[in-house]
């Protein structure tokens, strides 16, 4: 008999594992229907030797000291800042745009102040922001908004950018100064042995079991447990009820090349050419010496594991009526990426889990636990 049930192995599930079970002593059953842990997070070496992420480029920012002062106690971290370069026009120039990518895409040479005006010149005056492409034409005009923001978020998303939330090219920023790191957070670090590691570390704890290759659906009427934590799409807990939620998938292609380096930075983003949107190059973000060096391509579609939830209106509408079934479910708590269809970085949730667990130890009576400290939460 386990006290909880957690549906997902990811940063989510994870978390509120580790969580309830060092601090309330309660029994936790930690399911995956991959065949590791980790979620999306996952990093492993290949046959190579190399570290790579399975699924995608994962980098660490946050500006959470707390977050931050929690991972800290699973791993040691390695200083990294990210940094993107954009194929454009044949050019590799920096992104998010900058002094630096308007001087070499145009051959001039502008000072800070010039190139706000520059921009202000350019850009289109919008009487309300509402989609993606208003976001970037608002700010810096359309000729930059084709070459960097058009063709890309085409590709990634399969709709113009004009039929998108603004929220999707908002997360990328426009500076007048040289700054060319992605991120300007507080914190920005890897794991130093990579995530796996991390999730190995949270996961060891007697009181908690792990089953992998293992669905919620096979398990759901054959193992007794008193409560659920599920991270996996909402849509599919509640068996598509009123239809699908829409996802927006990805396709990686990992190879090694039989060289020591591919390309100066671990990013490098295609929005005028070819059919994927970027390369990594891992050993730029581990820091891992290796006379090979392996990457990955992706290349977006419909088809496949659900990444992206697609940020348009009618998709939190159909998402707010899951919701409302997701709340009045009793011993369910919807927690993660897919549960609760929002495009979250991994701090992000991280912090959701940990509050999570606060409202748990509020809301949900400890159990009586012979020889284990009976501890409130933090
Ligand atoms: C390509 C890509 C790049 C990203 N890059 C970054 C980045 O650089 N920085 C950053 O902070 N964030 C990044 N993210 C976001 C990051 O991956 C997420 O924030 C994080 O993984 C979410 O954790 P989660 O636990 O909510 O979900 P997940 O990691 O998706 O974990 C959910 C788990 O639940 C399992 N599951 C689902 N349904 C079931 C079921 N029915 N039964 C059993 N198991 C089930 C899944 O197999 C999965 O392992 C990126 C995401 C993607 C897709």
């Amino acid at each position: 008999m386990f006290d909880w049930l957690i549906v997902g192995a990811g940063f989510a599930g994870s978390v509120l594992a580790e969580r309830l079970a060092s601090q309330r002593g309660e029994r936790v059953l930690v399911i995956d229907k991959r065949p590791h842990i980790g979620g999306n997070a996952y990093d492993r070496y290949d046959d190579a030797g190399i570290l790579i992420h399975q699924y995608g480029p994962h980098i660490f920012h946050t500006n959470s000291q707390a977050i931050f002062d929690y991972l800290s106690k699973f791993t040691r971290w390695r200083p990294y800042e990210h940094r993107v370069l954009a194929d454009v026009d044949g050019m590799l120039v920096p992104i998010p745009i900058n002094l630096d990518t308007v001087n070499r895409l145009f051959a001039l040479n502008l000072t800070s102040e010039e190139l706000a005006t520059w921009f202000a010149a350019r850009a289109e005056k919008r009487d309300e922001i509402r989609t993606s492409e208003d976001v970037v034409v608002s700010a810096v005009g359309r000729e930059l908004y084709e070459k960097f923001f058009k063709g890309y978020t085409r590709k990634q998303w399969g709709v113009d950018p004009s039929q998108l939330d603004k929220s999707v090219t908002a997360r990328v920023p426009t500076r007048i100064d040289r700054d060319d790191r992605y991120f300007t957070d507080s914190f920005q670090y890897m794991p130093e042995g990579g995530y796996t590691r991390l999730f190995e570390r949270m996961l060891a704890h007697p009181n908690i079991r792990v089953m992998l290759q293992t669905s919620f659906q096979d398990i759901r009427k054959e193992i007794a447990f008193r409560r659920v934590i599920y991270t996996g799409p909402i849509d599919e807990f509640f068996k598509f009820r009123f239809g699908k939620l829409p996802y927006r998938s990805l396709q990686f292609k990992h190879e090694t090349f039989d060289q020591q380096w591919l390309q100066p930075v671990a990013v490098v983003n295609y929005p005028q050419t070819e059919a994927y949107t970027r390369i990594t190059e891992y050993k730029h973000l581990t820091g891992q010496s290796h006379e090979k060096t392996s990457v990955t391509y992706e290349f977006p579609s419909d088809a496949g594991d659900p990444y992206y939830p697609v940020p348009r209106a009618e998709n939190m509408e159909l998402y707010k009526k899951y919701e409302r079934l997701a709340l009045a479910q009793e011993n369910v708590w919807f927690v993660g990426r897919l549960a609760t269809y929002r495009y979250y970085n991994m701090d992000q949730v991280v912090g959701q889990a940990l509050a999570t667990f606060r409202r748990i130890c509020h809301e949900v009576p400890l159990p009586e636990v012979a020889g284990l400290p009976q501890v409130a939460a933090e």
